[in-house]
């Protein structure tokens, strides 16, 4: 089987690839390397260099490619520039996913798309653990972008019988076993990756508040491992694949159990042996208190349980990866 990968030279989306080409899955990767990185890219993934706002290219793919599933990884996800460059989103994360509907559209109605979502749909949740059909009131334009691109999937599954699937993952963390890939942005802002290279050397960690309302004032996440969200990924293809036209559902992808940021210090701390350094800083604009996931959805409907997201596996292979590339690829 042949896997379309929109964004496949990201974080998530190289991660995927490798864990598809393992079990056996053919690759083709599209990504303009705004973000991602051509050292991501699996040895045996083919690699299209090119831009989602291009409808012509992303037709002849499409032809040339005759994928059986494609997938979408290939949104930016950086709150605060959301906010400050709302156009950047709106053209790439909704403008994007259109494009590629309308290529799907006409050259491939009936392959599955399976598509990257957030739980920054929700905004703050109005309760915990968070549900699917829960209220969706995002407070980013990162949020509204993805939170849009779930209706025009959904809207274009009812009008024009594409099959769709959106994942919403919560903390995606980790990096692959053999430390070849890992988390590489080009600005990092997640709590991991800073605390990991506060330790070697980097930049001085500051944890965003300790008076939220949570059991030690720091927030608290879900923190998924990628290649967790990889394998998600995969299951919710197949199933996909065997659906009739026209069919979208929405599965919630973490563990379900929150980990405070404080925890998180802590649990780096005895993985490396060494006390971190930090302090605490301004909570960030728009940080909820907490977010961690109902996992029953994605139990019933992609047989999917999250297997290698502890906190010990996430955080020792994303130091092997930081260790091996202190400065990225
Ligand atoms: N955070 C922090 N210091 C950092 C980076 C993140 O205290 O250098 C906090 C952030 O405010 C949030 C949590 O860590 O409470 C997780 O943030 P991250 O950016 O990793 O993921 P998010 O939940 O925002 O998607």
């Amino acid at each position: 089987m042949k896997f379309l990968v929109i964004g496949g030279a990201g974080y998530i989306g190289s991660h995927f690839i490798y864990e598809a080409i393992e079990q056996g899955y053919q690759c083709i990767a599209l990504d303009n390397l705004s973000e991602g990185h051509r050292q991501a890219l699996h040895p045996d993934c083919d690699f299209v260099e090119g831009d989602l706002l291009d409808l012509q290219l992303l037709k002849k793919v499409i032809v040339d490619v005759n994928p059986d599933a494609v997938f979408h990884f290939a949104a930016y996800a950086l709150v605060g520039e959301s906010v400050s460059d709302p156009s950047k989103y709106y053209r790439n994360n909704v403008e994007g996913v259109r494009t590629l509907l309308e290529a799907m559209r006409e050259q491939c109605p009936q392959t599955p798309l399976v598509f990257s979502s957030t739980c920054a749909v929700f905004g703050v949740p109005e309760s915990l653990p968070m549900k699917e059909n829960d209220p969706k009131k995002p407070i980013s334009p990162y949020g509204r972008s993805k939170l849009m691109a779930e209706y025009l999937i959904e809207d274009y599954a009812n009008a024009y019988g594409i099959k769709g699937m959106a994942l919403r993952y919560f903390n995606a963390c980790g990096a692959h076993e053999s430390a070849r890939i890992g988390e590489a942005h080009r600005c990092e802002t997640h709590l991991i990756p800073n605390v990991i290279k506060s330790t070697l050397g980097g930049k001085p960690l500051v944890i965003f508040g300790d008076v939220f309302d949570t059991p030690d004032g720091t927030c608290v996440r879900d923190y998924i491992h990628v290649k967790d969200l990889a394998i998600a990924h995969i299951k919710a293809a197949e199933i996909l694949i065997k659906k009739p036209k026209g069919f979208y559902d929405v599965y919630q992808l973490g563990t379900g159990q929150g980990y405070s940021n404080l925890e998180i210090v802590k649990t780096i701390e005895k993985v490396v042996g060494r006390p971190v350094e930090f302090s605490y800083g301004d909570p960030r604009p728009g940080d909820p208190p907490a977010l961690y996931t109902a996992v029953e959805k994605a139990r019933e409907g992609l047989g999917f349980e999250a297997q290698y997201s502890s906190l010990d596996y996430i955080i020792r292979t994303a130091i092997a990866w930081h260790e091996a590339h202190p400065d990225g690829f």
